[in-house]
């Protein structure tokens, strides 16, 4: 018996050689330790071995055992570090291959032309107001001289929801919201979502966004000058229009109403396709505040007054931005978005 582990010892430790494959490794420990292997069959066999001689041959099976167990590891150990080695040759980092470019996001067109408003209305003192998507009719109609059977509610298809309630089809809701809450001064923009039922066409979108704004202080304070003033200032800053006209127009909410062109940034009022050669460019509606919608808030008109005006940010994205469908805001086709980046940051 004792011969015969001698025998396995010998054998094993030959097929452990230095240059052992993880194979021949594998296959011996099967061979020897493992649970059918040589060394088990042995111990299964003890009952053969005499009495005196068990223990001996007990702790040399042990010790051949460990003797293995020990042999293997070392011998695994300095595999790993072969491989470790041989993938870290193969693999080297190039420091000088450029890297992989992270494209940056920015700010999509829509806001960005919707933040140079509101920078320009602040800094001539104008406060932001958000106000709600979802109204009830008489802060989208009522409140702002849509009365009823006013003729002027045919005008606009409505989104109508459960219980009444309805997607607001202007941002004036915000004029009404505003007034109920607070005392003029009042200095107010009111930028948000706004909803109608349109197809989705080159000039409109079931869904688009407006800038809405006011101002109403005692009754001699804020005149149709004013209104003309700021209007012009914006549209100045905004575009850096060469000259703008006030055309006399029709709002149920304000009287009189007017509506702001500016010279055709295009070819600047000779006339070409984009402004249908007038010469001029539609920018936005306003007016005096009708004393119908003051009242709807219970202020008195005898003592207040003010302006409003209001005006399409995707449709004044497009003559700022010079693009010719405003569908194309709304896709999110990156070939179009990425071709704004310098709108990102704040850079004009
Ligand atoms: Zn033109």
């Amino acid at each position: 018996m004792r011969d015969q582990l001698e025998e396995i010892r010998k054998r094993a430790i030959a097929d452990l050689g230095d240059d052992a494959t993880e194979t021949q490794i594998e296959n011996v420990r099967v061979r020897v330790l493992g649970r059918s292997g040589e060394l088990t069959e042995i111990m299964r066999r003890m009952r053969e071995v005499p009495n005196e001689e068990r223990p001996v041959v007990g702790q040399l099976v042990n010790q051949i055992k460990r003797e293995l167990e020990a042999r293997i590891a070392v011998l695994q150990e300095k595999l790993k570090a072969a491989a470790l080695e041989k993938s870290l040759s193969e693999a080297q980092l190039d420091v000088t291959l450029s890297g992989m470019k992270i494209r940056r996001g920015h700010v999509h067109p829509i806001h960005q032309i919707l933040e140079w408003m509101l920078e320009i209305f602040v800094g001539m003192g104008f406060e932001v107001a958000m106000t709600q998507d979802v109204e009830d009719d008489f802060h989208n109609f009522e409140a702002l001289n849509f009365t009823a059977h006013h003729p002027a509610r045919e005008m606009q298809d409505t989104f109508y929801l459960d219980g009444g309630a309805l997607l607001r089809t202007h941002t004036s809701n915000g004029q009404i919201r505003v007034m109920e809450k607070r005392q003029p001064p009042l200095a107010i923009v009111c930028p948000g979502r706004c909803f109608r039922r349109d197809e989705l066409s080159v000039r409109a979108s079931p869904m688009f966004t407006q800038l809405e704004g006011f101002m109403v202080d005692r009754r001699g304070k804020i005149t149709m000058a004013h209104l003309k003033g700021v209007l012009t200032e914006f549209t100045k800053a905004f575009f850096a229009a060469t000259a703008v006209r006030f055309r006399a127009s029709y709002f149920p909410f304000t009287e009189p109403s007017a509506e702001l062109d500016m010279r055709c940034l295009l070819c600047n009022g000779a006339g070409c396709a984009v402004c249908k050669h007038s010469g001029w460019t539609e920018v936005l509606g306003c007016g005096m505040i009708h004393p119908g919608v003051l009242r709807a808030v219970h202020y008195d008109p005898a003592e207040y007054q003010g302006f409003a005006f209001g005006m399409g940010v995707e449709r004044t994205g497009l003559l700022k931005l010079g693009v010719g469908d405003m569908r194309l805001f709304f896709e999110n086709d990156q070939r179009f978005i990425a071709q704004f980046p310098e709108l990102s940051g704040g850079a004009r």
